[in-house]
């Protein structure tokens, strides 16, 4: 396509944003989902997943059936037998607090953080998330969405709509 034609396809000013949608959003989106951080069960259905598979751990489960920190010390183990190490290791996972008792969940499996977002925008991420909760017809990782909410954030852009 040459410059011309695209050029052609641009409205010739910004859209104006009508205030409806802001008043709309406010009216739909549930309590749960207006604050700056929003924090997810581990097991949610559609924002966490299944459990770590070593009894005891509270973290969500990504390749292997195990956590993060736990697949990393199977590997650091050489690899064992998978259902041999989920069976014996412990639960407890080092951090840079020292040895947690039961494994908390970090921050980066758990939350998004919204408030670098600018009203609009977060109203909107928010209204988008609430809608992915209700359809549960595929998942939305913690660490996608925070991934997701990072690079919104460093846009200048104060709405999906500009
Ligand atoms: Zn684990």
């Amino acid at each position: 396509m040459n410059p011309a034609a695209r050029a052609d396809r641009r409205p010739a000013a910004p859209t104006p944003r009508p205030a409806w949608v802001l008043e709309k959003l406010i009216g739909v989106v549930r309590p749960e989902f207006r604050a700056d951080v929003l924090v997810f069960d581990p097991r949610d259905p559609v924002f966490g997943g299944p459990a770590c598979a070593v009894a005891g751990c509270v973290r969500t489960a990504r390749g292997r059936g195990l956590c993060g920190a736990h697949q990393l010390r199977w590997r650091n183990q050489g690899k064992p037998d998978l259902d041999q190490f989920t069976a014996t290791t412990s639960p407890v996972i080092a951090s840079k607090f020292g040895n947690g008792p039961a494994a908390p969940v970090p921050p980066s499996e758990c939350q998004v953080n919204l408030a670098d977002l600018g009203p609009q925008l977060r109203l909107e991420v928010q209204y988008l998330l609430q809608c992915r909760r209700d359809d549960h017809t595929a998942q939305a990782p913690v660490d996608t969405v925070a991934r997701m909410v990072r690079l919104l954030a460093a846009l200048s852009v104060t709405s999906l709509l500009d």
